[in-house]
């Protein structure tokens, strides 16, 4: 009985290290994933949205249709 209960306790020991690992690989991509700023709100938005704008041969993105928006209205405005 008591080997049993020593063999379980090792196994779950090994499923919580492996589940560590992989919250770790995780985070490193999300790191990876390089932030630029939107430059009307200032948030941080992933470089790889899909709402952008380009102006002056620079790609800016932004985190919402509505800043895209007001970017391209007037974008010397927001690249001070
Ligand atoms: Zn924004």
């Amino acid at each position: 009985m008591k080997t049993t209960l020593i063999i379980c306790i090792f196994a779950l020991g090994g499923w919580w290290t492996q589940g560590e690992t992989t919250t770790h690989e995780f985070q490193k991509t999300v790191v990876s994933d390089s932030l630029k700023v939107d430059p009307v709100c200032k948030m941080k938005v992933k470089a790889s949205s899909s709402i952008k704008s380009t102006f002056n041969k620079k790609e800016y993105v932004f985190c919402s249709k509505s800043c895209q928006m007001k970017f391209d209205k007037s974008p010397e405005k927001y690249l001070k």
